[in-house]
């Protein structure tokens, strides 16, 4: 049901990424996919719920504390989209290429409808972070940053 979107936006004739929808998380991952598309940016994803949450954040996230990036969540990814990196046709939606910037694990600490507070444990983002909803720019507006450990 989650990935209804994500298939919806995708044409798996043309594109490489994964289809999606079998593979159960062997835990809790989280990735940040480096996207060359029509603007350079980042791709956040948490495994929850058996599907990966994603929020694109336009500029490089955050290794240390008191830098606020802003994130647009986006369309729930598969779980097998973690180990994605390649390129997406001309054309299709995402065009561009797609290598994974960090990946590791992630611990939900605390997670509501305008607040997830977790932990990351990866190779450049490590410690605690926050994704707090904001109105800055519509209903999909959060923002993303590292916590005091
Ligand atoms: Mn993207």
């Amino acid at each position: 049901m989650a990935l209804e979107e994500y298939k919806k936006l995708r044409d798996f004739e043309k594109t490489t990424e994964p289809k999606g929808g079998t593979k159960k998380g062997a835990g809790t991952i989280f990735v940040v996919h480096e996207h060359n598309a029509t603007r350079l940016h980042y791709d956040l994803r948490l495994e929850m719920g058996g599907v990966l949450r994603s929020w694109a954040v336009p500029k490089e996230p955050p290794d240390t504390e008191g830098v606020k990036r802003l994130a647009i969540q986006t369309e729930d990814h598969p779980i097998e989209y973690a180990d994605f990196e390649g390129s997406i046709p001309e054309g299709m939606y995402g065009a561009g290429t797609v290598r994974i910037w960090d990946k590791g694990r992630v611990t939900i600490e605390e997670e509501k409808d305008d607040e997830l507070l977790f932990e990351l444990a990866g190779r450049r983002l490590n410690g605690k972070y926050a994704l707090i909803k904001t109105r800055f720019r519509g209903k999909e507006s959060w923002l993303f940053f590292k916590r005091k450990s």
